[in-house]
């Protein structure tokens, strides 16, 4: 509900050098996908940042405005493509920490927001809804229920949901403190394992560890580890997402190692954005500037350090989908094709529109349920016009978003992280443990 007061405080608004960048020219649009799907100047890149000046000369925000915010989906497409070298990262989270702040929203948006706060960043809590989950689904009774036609009258966030619950995974126990490196010690690295990455995706976890002990790592995945705040953080929840940011630093510190490895991009990217998310942070400013420079994609390490554990040959055709916090928010795009293009047999195809986000962006397909589902069958569409056999990706909300897309769709693909396709290669596994 729109207040008539300033629409910014002076809690760190959306900066007016920053604005002044942006010189207007409009390159930026063609890349936006919600100026793709909505056709308005609103819904861009370059509106936003009219929105935000108006806001930053004392108009108040008004529900149509926080509306062209909500909208954006924070995929940084845009500012890859502007030749300007506008940093919107930063304009479109100071200007989400103040409407998180100063709008009031309706009370089901509060309460919506609130619960899903109350468990995602948290792996105890998602662990019991894990438990339930699998109920759900062992009993069959998810598949009787997407049959039938009462899921069709679930409100839209709600029916986003159901269509976005992660299979189980299989078994995988939780990772060892330590885990030595195969042959001659190359790096010591921590692993980051997330919160809904370690109670939906431990086997993505695991292969990781297993591919960056096989390349020399010797791998420490420290206990006391929790969210690292990135879902808070790409939401707004400025406070929140800095106590999480805090604890990540103390708990890997304390680790002694060269890198901090994140196989998540969202995770990896709000963790090299430390350094600024804590930039007045009497305690924490220099450390997390230290900290951040230290992070890594498992991609871009392990391309970095280069190949040394035997490749077996894996025969198939994979498709690469780019997650925009890699691709536009970390800019790594070439480490992991370059770390699939070492495995024998493999053959990659890239994926039409790859710049255009999924939908997925944090929370945003549960928040914006229909524009999300937009976006994820026409990223569907181009990944299945690849002919693939396999789609890639190194996001786990990525890949929940495409598989619910190809499933409304009542097509097939499987999916699967860049780390499980190394490690199957690394293990002699055949193709048939990615493809089945
Ligand atoms: S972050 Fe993505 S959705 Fe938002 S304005 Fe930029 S390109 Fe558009
Ligand atoms: S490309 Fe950059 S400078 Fe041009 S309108 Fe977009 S944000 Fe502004």
């Amino acid at each position: 509900m729109a207040r008539d007061v300033p629409a910014f405080d002076a809690q760190h608004p959306p900066a007016q050098d920053l604005m002044d960048d942006c010189v207007h020219c409009g390159f930026c649009l063609p890349s936006c996908p919600t100026y793709l799907l909505f056709g308005e100047e609103m819904d861009s890149p370059r509106g936003r940042i009219y929105l935000m000046r108006e806001g930053l000369e004392g108009e108040s925000l008004t529900d149509a405005m926080v509306r062209h915010f909500d909208l954006c989906l924070g995929c940084l497409s845009c500012v890859t493509s502007c030749p300007s070298g506008v940093q919107y990262e930063k304009l479109i989270a100071a200007t989400r920490q103040q409407v998180e702040r100063r709008y009031e929203r309706t009370r089901y948006d509060r309460i919506f927001r609130k619960l899903l706060f109350r468990f995602l960043p948290y792996p105890t809590r998602l662990r019991a809804l894990a438990s339930t989950l699998r109920t759900y689904q062992a009993l069959g009774i998810q598949s009787a229920f997407r049959k039938s036609r009462l899921r069709e009258l679930l409100p839209a966030r709600l029916r986003a949901m159901e269509g976005l619950t992660p299979e189980p995974p299989p078994h995988s126990p939780p990772l060892p403190v330590l885990i030595p490196p195969h042959g001659k010690r190359r790096r010591r690295v921590a692993m980051l394992t997330g919160c809904v990455q370690r109670v939906f995706f431990p086997h993505v976890n695991a292969a990781t560890a297993r591919v960056l002990a096989a390349e020399g790592c010797e791998v420490v995945a420290p206990h006391g580890q929790g969210c690292c705040g990135a879902l808070s953080l790409h939401a707004g929840r400025e406070q929140e997402a800095m106590t999480f940011a805090r604890r990540t630093i103390d708990t890997f510190e304390a680790a002694g190692v060269e890198n901090v490895v994140a196989n998540v991009a969202g995770c990896g990217s709000a963790m090299k954005d430390y350094g600024y998310l804590l930039r007045d942070d009497p305690t924490h400013a220099g450390r997390a500037q230290n900290f951040a420079v230290k992070v890594r994609d498992a991609s871009e390490l392990v391309h970095e350090l280069g190949p040394a554990a035997i490749r077996h040959p894996l025969p198939l055709i994979a498709a690469y989908h780019d997650p925009c916090h890699l691709a536009h928010g970390q800019k790594i795009r070439a480490a992991p094709r370059e770390v699939l293009r070492t495995i024998p047999g493999l053959t990659l195809r890239e994926i039409r529109e790859s710049e255009i986000c999924c939908g997925s962006a944090g929370i945003y397909n549960l928040i914006e349920a229909e524009p999300a589902a937009r976006l994820g069958e026409r990223k569907a569409l181009n990944v299945l016009e690849t002919g693939a056999q396999l789609l890639v990706t190194g996001n786990a909300g990525c890949l929940l978003q495409i598989r619910a897309s190809l499933n409304r769709m009542r097509k097939q693909l499987p999916l699967t992280h860049p780390m499980q396709v190394l490690d199957a290669s690394i293990c002699g596994e055949p193709v048939t443990t990615l493809t089945r």
